[in-house]
């Protein structure tokens, strides 16, 4: 079932000048205001890289006003639906790089195509030793990823050429690379091509695209999004099992009741296993258990994301 509020990610590579920077993050601040629409969009020299969530209207709004600031007037946005905000602001960020690996050279040619459509990718996966690599970091992978994946262990992107060079695989072997919407693979593979590895390929608009076109594929769990619904289930639902741990920030799926104010929530294993005061459902619950008081009506002042 279709929510109200819509969640679109996009993202392109293109020249924008310095001097060109500052006015339009002013233009797309106005836009957020106007349209009052929440998520984060970054811009820089290389293009821009999106997640903004809004009602429908708004949104198409936005959408007319991003490809009205490219050059080629094409954006590929990725949709899905929320009944709830799953953003609590609206942020524009200036970067050096808007997906960072470090590398704000490598910037991807659209003449350049290393990429893999749902069905192609699909049947690249079932051919015989072809090597499946997932580019995202530890806290993802464990959400979800998929079949017979190679999950590097990385806990930031900046690491991953480093990780996949360690594995030596043989040059000429077939590598299929994934990320999340197909952003990470972009600068990835450029890198890859580098270090001599040419039959390596990525998966076009990533594990969303592919997860909606192929829901019965073989995408494993749920995959990890950068705001509040933590992650989407195989209909590009939000989670109904993970939430962000309110102790260290990290996706969760324990249900525990609130050992200070008795609500239920979530919390993640590492947390619930090294203490008692973390079964509790906010750190203010933490606090106060450790003090031994009760505090049922602040906690719900400090409740950051909604409950599931
Ligand atoms: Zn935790
Ligand atoms: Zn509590």
């Amino acid at each position: 079932m279709d929510g109200k509020i819509l969640v679109t990610t996009f993202y392109k590579f293109q020249a924008f000048e310095e001097k060109e920077l500052k006015p339009l993050k002013q233009a797309l601040e106005v836009q957020g205001e106007e349209l009052q629409l929440k998520g984060l969009i970054l811009i820089g020299k290389e293009g821009f890289n999106s997640t903004i969530s809004g009602d429908p209207e708004s949104i198409e709004q936005l959408k007319k006003f991003i490809v009205s600031i490219t050059d080629d007037h094409s954006v590929w946005f990725k949709d899905s639906w929320c009944d709830w905000k799953p953003f609590s602001r609206f942020k524009v960020k200036i970067k050096n790089e808007i997906v960072t690996i470090g590398r704000p050279d490598l910037v991807p040619s659209s003449e350049q195509n290393f990429h893999l459509d749902p069905e192609d990718w699909h049947k690249a996966m079932m051919s015989e030793g072809v090597i499946v690599v997932d580019t995202r970091n530890t806290y993802e992978t464990e959400l979800g990823k998929f079949k017979n994946a190679l999950d590097l262990r990385i806990n930031d992107f900046q690491e991953f050429t480093a990780r996949f060079l360690e594995q030596s695989f043989d040059k000429d072997k077939k590598i299929l690379i994934y990320c999340t919407g197909g952003i990470r693979c972009e600068k990835a593979i450029l890198e890859l091509h580098e270090q001599g590895y040419k039959n390596i390929y990525q998966l076009n608009g990533g594990i969303l695209n592919y997860i909606k076109e192929k829901p019965d594929g073989f995408w494993e769990g749920e995959c990890f999004v950068f705001d509040h619904r933590v992650a989407v289930d195989q209909h590009l639902q939000p989670s109904k099992q993970y939430s962000l741990c309110p102790h260290c920030g990290n996706p969760g799926s324990q249900k525990i009741k609130c050992v200070q104010c008795k609500t239920e929530h979530i919390v993640c294993t590492s947390c619930l296993d090294s203490a008692p005061e973390k079964r509790t459902c906010s750190k203010n619950c933490a606090h106060h258990f450790r003090l031994g008081h009760k505090t049922t009506r602040l906690h719900r002042d400090g409740l950051k994301f909604p409950p599931k």
